[in-house]
């Protein structure tokens, strides 16, 4: 039996897919959509159209962006010698939120993960050696998660890197191990910044 007429259904459907969103609350937001005046609710839907047209991955980088290089990855007031490696654009943000960190990012879109059959080239290390091999790098800091996955891109890379005499850190401890880097509250992180080891 179907309770809802089919747009709302198809609504709430679309809701029910998003991370973290069940039945319940899928139906709430549809009914509150419905409930928003005309503009409101267009104004939304404009806004998740302009958002997936206009915003791309850094051609450098790897980060999110409307421009192409990103803003970091063309500001002169960047270091431009250091390149912290992360798991995905989120952790950039958690780390600009310290403002601990001037250099430069590379976003490797996902972590080496056997178990779901992800290795070193489904995600951007190619392109990290590139740019490495590139430019003028005096550090790679690797601040993938602080778990299983994480740990293992990070000794990846560190095994890649040190033929090629590049200083490579790991963030210090003090951020949760099995935890992710972007839930990490900002004393934290920046303290896992000054306190980064070589390895
Ligand atoms: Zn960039």
């Amino acid at each position: 039996m179907n309770y809802y007429a089919t747009p709302i259904a198809k609504l709430i459907e679309e809701f029910s897919k998003l991370p973290g969103i069940g039945q319940k609350t899928a139906q709430r937001l549809a009914f509150h959509i419905l409930s928003l005046p005309q503009e409101r609710a267009l104004e939304l839907a404009r806004a998740i159209k302009e958002a997936k047209e206009k915003v791309k991955y850094c051609s450098n980088c790897g980060n999110l962006t409307d421009v192409d290089p990103c803003n970091i990855c063309t500001s002169p007031q960047r270091d431009k010698g250091f390149i912290c490696v992360v798991e995905n654009p989120r952790d950039i943000i958690a780390i600009e939120k310290t403002r601990e960190y001037k250099g430069l990012y590379h976003v490797l879109h996902g972590a080496i993960s056997p178990m779901e059959g992800i290795g070193p080239e489904d995600i951007k290390i190619k392109e990290l050696l590139q740019r490495v091999q590139k430019g003028d790098i005096k550090e790679v800091i690797l601040a993938t998660n602080p778990n299983i996955q994480g740990e293992a891109t990070a000794m990846y890379i560190s095994k890649l890197l040190k033929p090629l005499g590049i200083k490579t850190t790991r963030l210090a401890h003090g951020i949760p191990v099995g935890g992710d880097l972007e839930y990490a509250d900002e004393v934290t992180l920046a303290r896992a910044f000054e306190g980064r080891q070589e390895i």
